[in-house]
């Protein structure tokens, strides 16, 4: 059964088909909140949380999350691992199937 949630994930990163894979690998790096928030252990280091658990956590408040998505799909595409763009694996390839299909990601491939 298609999870409409994960649809609407696909089709929200649309505005980002233009920005180009560098920009936005440029843009994660320095304004991603893992990227600089946790210089030391997160603070969750001592529980067990699901990746789910973790994702949200993790990315609470990241303002470029669209981005590490639409950059993530890009460069690993179904073969994610992890949690990135406020998302675990198995929901990422899900939203992969769905952003493979919408407009010049149809068209050209998605790594272009
Ligand atoms: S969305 Fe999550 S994984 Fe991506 S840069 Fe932000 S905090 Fe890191």
């Amino acid at each position: 059964m298609t999870d409409l949630r994960l649809v609407g994930i696909a089709w929200s990163l649309d505005h980002l088909r233009w920005v180009s894979t560098d920009e936005m690998t440029v843009l994660v790096q320095s304004d991603g909140l893992c990227m600089w928030a946790f210089t030391g252990e997160p603070p969750w280091v001592d529980e067990e949380l699901t990746d789910h658990e973790l994702a949200q956590r993790q990315c609470a408040g990241c303002p470029v999350r669209g981005e590490c998505l639409e950059l993530e799909l890009r460069t690993a595409g179904a073969e994610t691992v992890g949690v990135w763009g406020a998302l675990p694996e198995g929901e990422r390839r899900e939203v992969h199937r769905h952003w493979l299909q919408r407009g010049e990601r149809a068209e050209r491939g998605p790594r272009s």
